[in-house]
């Protein structure tokens, strides 16, 4: 591990300028991601700026139109637990409780979530072997190699590789906003528009730059978040990412789909919205399973399979059938 050290922010400007001043600099929240990068030298950081001290970041706040802010440094397993979020986003409790282990969600932070890196084998390996994520221009070990857990949608020949948050996943189909804060202060950013497709710079899986800090998350209020489900299928039932993963949220009228969004995680580089799926899924009676099905599929038409990993194209649908299913009774 490079020799490093750690200063202790207490105020977000003095912070920022200090990310933006310093090219190996890094923020840490709860480190449970970034530390193991710096262990196995895929993050080259030699200052840590420790965010935990930062004020008005861990609260959970509702807005005046009933919308949520977390904050950044709000913990998992608080978020997890929150009575709001429960009760108006289901889909958000289901995916942080489905994510990593008790003991992790104790530390991990909601900002250090939607900005882990992939888990990819070659980039988190200390081997040298080819990874453009992790050394660009080296090559991508994935694209020809073993691809079973990597990406059937939006992957270019640079990389392969899939996004690893479960909750990002949830906050794509709640069509929530990323709170950034730099130098000339606060500005909101869709999270559709936070994570980035690979194309020839899969160094970079976000829009964030050099002394940007994740303030907040926002998700707005709506029936659809109401009637919300996460289904996460894994090789384990827990302590395990997801081989594929669904955020449904549907509003219904007398049985038929008056609005949903369905979001995959496990299939690419960044969260997926099946917005073919979703349009074509508007009037469909919930109950009519082959309809349903139906219109699935027609986000799947333009899937990209990889040597290992044909089978996600099948799982994925059934997984977005009975995500819906799930959301649809909670209407
Ligand atoms: C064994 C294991 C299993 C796991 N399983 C799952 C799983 O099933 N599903 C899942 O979703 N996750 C899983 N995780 C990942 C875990 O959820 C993340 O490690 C955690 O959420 C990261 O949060 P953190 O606060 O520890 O981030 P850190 O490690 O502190 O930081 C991660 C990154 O975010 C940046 N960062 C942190 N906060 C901010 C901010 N406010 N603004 C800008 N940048 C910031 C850091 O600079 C760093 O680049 C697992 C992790 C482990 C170790
Ligand atoms: S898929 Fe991406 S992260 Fe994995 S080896 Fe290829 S370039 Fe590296």
């Amino acid at each position: 591990m490079q020799p490093f050290t750690i200063t202790t922010a207490v105020d977000p400007d003095s912070a920022i300028a200090m990310h933006a001043n310093h090219p190996f600099a890094a923020f840490i929240a709860g480190g449970t991601d970034l530390i193991g990068l710096m262990k196995d030298r895929a993050a080259s950081v030699t200052r840590l700026l420790d965010i935990n001290s930062l004020p008005r970041m861990t609260g959970i706040e509702t807005l005046a139109d009933g919308g949520l802010r977390i904050g950044a440094l709000a913990r998992m397993s608080d978020v997890a637990a929150d009575i709001r979020v429960r009760l108006n986003y289901p889909v958000i409790a289901e995916a942080l409780l489905l994510s990593a282990s008790g003991q992790l969600r104790n530390m991990a932070s909601i900002g250090g979530n939607i900005m882990q890196r992939t888990r990819c084998a070659w980039f988190r390996d200390e081997d040298g072997l080819p990874c453009n994520k992790r050394q660009p221009g080296s090559g991508c070990s994935a694209l020809h190699g073993l691809n079973r857990n990597h990406a059937i949608f939006g992957w270019s020949d640079s990389c392969v590789a899939v996004n690893p948050s479960d909750l990002a996943v949830a906050l794509s189909a709640l069509d929530a906003t990323v709170r950034l804060r730099g130098h000339r202060g606060e500005y909101a950013i869709p999270i559709a528009n936070f994570h980035r497709l690979p194309g020839d710079t899969p160094e970079q899986d976000t829009v964030l730059g050099r002394g940007k800090l994740i303030a907040a998350i926002e998700i707005p209020i709506s029936s659809e978040g109401r009637a919300s489900h996460y289904l996460k299928v894994r090789d384990r039932q827990s302590y395990e990412f997801a081989v594929v993963s669904v955020a449904a949220a549907v509003a219904l009228d007398r049985g038929r789909i008056r609005s949903v969004r369905l979001a995959m995680g496990g299939v690419a580089h960044k969260p997926w919205r099946l917005t073919a799926a979703e349009r074509a899924l508007e009037d469909v009676s919930l109950a009519d399973d082959d309809g349903v099905k139906a219109a699935i599929a027609t986000s799947f038409v333009d899937a990209r399979p990889l040597t290992h990993n044909a089978f996600k194209v099948g799982l994925a649908q059934q997984a977005a059938f009975r995500a819906l299913r799930t959301a649809g009774e909670r209407t």
